[in-house]
């Protein structure tokens, strides 16, 4: 187990996510990073080791500053604890945080190479990020569409929150085999892996079933959809 976290609203989302994340330590972790559209572009922190690493690498580092994020506390499974296994995962235009297993990781990743993609990390989470961008690039399709083609083509388990730097309102969390939660208040949304860090700040939550794909924008209403579109 490990502890997903996301925020879209008004407040310092680097802070949000910390808390958050801080409420889920006791799942147990080796690593924790955040990903947060600072000025348009996708920021990463992230390291290998206690959440109180983190906080001081954006002490000494600056803490990326924005109202849209996601952030992760990590049990590895592929891949040992490092600051590069450690999650988000992605390019910076496709950014991902993972909690589960894609069990059908080495055969999509061997496909990948084959078509030229370059793998940082040795994570099978690396493997459905670059799939969710080859899916979107190669179909010419919005971030949703390719997330359904990609989660179409996955076996394993997962709970999934992404950041696309075309939709820096927007957050987009799915879920199979593994929990994940939506939080909502006056104009802001909440995602964690359970409603403990949600419950201070809403006490109206949506817990995703599975199969489900959550579309979190700021502005507009939840959108709920399955992986054929189906509300
Ligand atoms: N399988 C992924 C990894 O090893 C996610 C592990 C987790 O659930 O924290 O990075």
């Amino acid at each position: 187990m490990c502890g997903i976290a996301g925020y879209v609203g008004d407040r310092e989302s680097a802070d949000v996510l910390v808390d958050a994340l801080s409420k889920l330590e006791y799942r147990g972790y080796d690593s924790a990073g955040i990903a947060v559209f600072d000025h348009g572009n996708i920021k990463v922190k992230k390291c290998k080791g206690r959440l109180a690493n983190l906080v001081e690498k954006m002490d000494e580092e600056g803490k990326p500053q924005g109202h849209v994020g996601i952030g992760h506390t990590r049990w590895a499974t592929h891949g040992e604890p490092s600051d590069i296994n450690s999650h988000p995962h992605g390019n910076k235009r496709v950014t991902i945080v993972h909690n589960g297993i894609i069990e059908n990781y080495a055969t999509l990743k061997e496909k990948l190479q084959k078509k030229g993609f370059i793998f940082k990390s040795s994570t099978d989470t690396e493997v459905l990020v670059q799939l969710i961008e080859y899916m979107k690039v190669t179909n010419q399709v919005s971030l949703l569409t390719a997330v359904q083609l990609a989660l179409g083509e996955v076996i394993g388990a997962y709970a999934i929150a992404i950041l696309d730097k075309e939709h820096p309102d927007e957050i987009i969390a799915a879920r199979k085999s593994s929990p994940l939660v939506v939080g909502i208040g006056a104009d802001e949304f909440f995602l964690a892996s359970d409603a403990t860090p949600i419950v201070e700040y809403t006490d109206k939550v949506v817990y995703l079933e599975d199969g489900e794909i959550a579309v979190i924008n700021r502005g507009k209403e939840l959108k709920v959809v399955d992986l054929s579109n189906v509300e």
